[in-house]
């Protein structure tokens, strides 16, 4: 294993309890905290940005202190719109420039985006172990290094985590020796990817909640 992502929607105990359902943030950071003493170094942390729960300035406050000696790479990820959420998503839903803004006030840093970076657009602090992100699903040009395809729980390929296009590989996940059988599969799917996923329309594509698709 060579790097590990951590869901950590707040740092205060009972937001992150009302958020989860869990009462379990110490045990989270106590893990964290092992995987530091075992060296191990490519940790990240994501938390959803949700309007009125974890995106005050206070909690970004609280980020701050923690990776000012963590070196972790914690990143906000703007609430995306999917087929069962709409709800939520209306009434949750904060831009993530609210978070970029505070970013640019405490004088972070931009950082370059590197050939293979994946989504998130980081900032960094000399004076800072570790550095934040944004994932801003909602901003221009967000889609336009895509490098990610998804395979669901179910075996279907999506060539966007909004696509309503895809087929089923599951056929060809079966046995080693088919390895090349799926790579051609794959690539003749390609010329389908779109070059955005066109949620700023309102398209979902068929993803139902983004629990159900895998990385
Ligand atoms: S094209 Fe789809 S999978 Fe790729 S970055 Fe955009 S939303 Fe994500």
């Amino acid at each position: 294993m060579s790097g590990i992502n951590i869901s950590i929607d707040s740092l205060d105990r009972e937001i992150f309890k009302n958020i989860t359902g869990h009462d379990r943030l110490p045990e989270i950071l106590k893990g964290i905290k092992n995987l530091q003493d075992l060296q191990f170094n490519n940790i990240k942390i994501n938390a959803v940005l949700l309007n009125g729960i974890n995106a005050s300035e206070k909690d970004f406050d609280n980020w701050s202190k923690f990776i000012q000696n963590n070196k972790v790479d914690f990143r906000y990820i703007e609430l995306m719109q999917t087929g069962d959420n709409l709800d939520y998503f209306k009434k949750y839903h904060i831009s993530s420039n609210f978070f970029k803004s505070y970013l640019n006030k405490n004088k972070w840093i931009y950082q370059t985006i590197g050939k293979d970076a994946g989504p998130s657009i980081n900032y960094i602090n000399p004076e800072y172990k570790g550095k934040f992100g944004i994932i801003a699903p909602y901003s221009k040009d967000f889609c336009k290094s895509c490098n990610r395809l998804r395979i669901t729980s179910r075996g279907d390929l999506r060539l966007c985590l909004f696509g309503n296009t895809g087929i089923s590989v599951r056929h060809l996940l079966q046995k080693d020796d088919q390895l090349s059988e799926l790579k051609d599969l794959i690539l003749k799917q390609m010329q389908f990817k779109k070059e955005s996923h066109y949620l700023e329309l309102g398209e979902t594509g068929s993803t139902k909640n983004l629990s159900k698709t895998g990385g």
